[in-house]
């Protein structure tokens, strides 16, 4: 894939190529996508997080983005359902022993070592190199092969005990229909949640609360219903 004169290679230039590059290069996109920031196009570096569908970040790129809103424009629809930092989850990553590319070289920039996975499994040991499927649980941000997950049936997370549901596990980079699964879910989620604080205004008020009260509480049912269309 060249780069032999030590340079980072760049996301999109791993993504993309030469247009006489027929067959999409498989293997560069894996690298691109478990190494890459999906917003900044940086290499990733902790804090990393993820989003509901699945995508990995700097922490500080989603930020950064958050802040300015001019840049959604220009990187079109890759980030549009991140509406709130609250919206992704700090991911508690296991490091691979075996990896050495950051090792004596702060730049990380030994091409090469992309191939050896940063990150492994804590439970299995599988590397997290896009070979092997791996999930992160929203509750926790833990991260595990799907393997150890199905292996070992559990509603506690492995690593930390933080109890979770089946709606908690998110693939990370997954295809296609895990990515249109999982958009329902967020979507779901989300309205959830505005039925949520809908139903939170129809507690009953203590019948000594005073008159602007129930009158703030009625507008503001209108309001949020009205949110929900
Ligand atoms: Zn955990």
């Amino acid at each position: 894939m060249g780069c032999d004169g030590g340079t980072i290679p760049k996301r999109h230039e791993l993504v993309k190529g030469p247009k006489k590059v027929e067959k999409v290069d498989k293997d560069a996109e894996l690298v691109a996508q478990w190494n890459y920031c999906t917003l900044s196009q940086e290499i990733l570096r902790r804090p990393i997080v993820a989003c509901e569908l699945g995508r990995l970040y700097n922490k500080d790129a989603v930020i950064e983005f958050l802040l300015d809103k001019s840049a959604e424009k220009a990187l079109g629809k890759a980030a549009s359902h991140i509406k709130s930092i609250k919206n992704v989850t700090e991911l508690r990553l296991s490091d691979n022993p075996a990896w050495e590319g950051d090792r004596g070289n702060t730049k990380g920039d030994k091409h090469d070592d992309l191939q050896r996975a940063r990150f492994i499994c804590p439970v299995v040991g599988l590397e997290m190199n896009g070979r092997h499927r791996f999930c992160f649980l929203r509750c926790c941000g833990c991260v595990f092969s799907e393997r150890a997950l199905k292996e070992i049936k559990a509603e506690v997370c492995h690593t930390c005990g933080a109890a979770f549901q089946e709606d908690d596990v998110i693939v990370l980079n997954g295809t296609k229909e895990d990515v249109e699964v999982l958009k329902t879910r967020m979507e779901e989620r989300r309205l959830r949640a505005k039925l949520e604080k809908v139903m939170e205004v129809f507690r009953p008020c203590p019948a000594s609360a005073p008159e602007p009260i129930a009158k703030h509480q009625t507008a503001r049912y209108w309001q949020l219903l009205r949110g929900l269309q």
